[in-house]
């Protein structure tokens, strides 16, 4: 397991099915994994606590893995833009906003996917 931290998120890092099992479903003691039955990457959020933890095959894709890391670091959003109409007439500020917002919100999720992939665990 390895830790840090990126754009003031936690992240937890796991290569170790068996760790990362352990510490978030609770088998019980003797329980033996089916080695077929894991995915190539999973994830939680912990919102209140602004963590994520990613579990992530060793074979794992970097699509697989940017689509959990996007989908925890979706779990992090507050707020979102409830006020801005998609149907607006027009352009309006708003529009733009929005716009950057996802934008640096994916450019981040790339770059995190990015480092955890490439992060030489052993
Ligand atoms: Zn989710």
């Amino acid at each position: 397991m390895k830790r840090f931290k990126f754009k003031g998120i936690l992240v937890i890092l796991y290569t170790d099915a068996h760790e990362f099992v352990k510490d978030f479903f609770d088998p019980p003691q003797g329980a033996i994994l089916d080695m077929d039955s894991i995915p190539e990457s999973a994830g939680f959020a912990d919102i209140d606590g602004k963590k994520i933890s990613i579990f992530k095959r060793l074979d794992c894709s970097f699509e697989d893995l940017f689509a959990t890391v996007a989908h925890e670091m979706g779990h992090l959003i507050t707020g979102g833009f409830i006020d801005n109409p998609t149907r607006a007439k027009g352009y309006n500020k708003l529009h733009e906003k929005k716009a950057e917002h996802y934008e640096k919100f994916a450019v981040n999720a790339y770059r995190l996917a990015q480092r955890i992939y490439s992060e030489n665990l052993k």
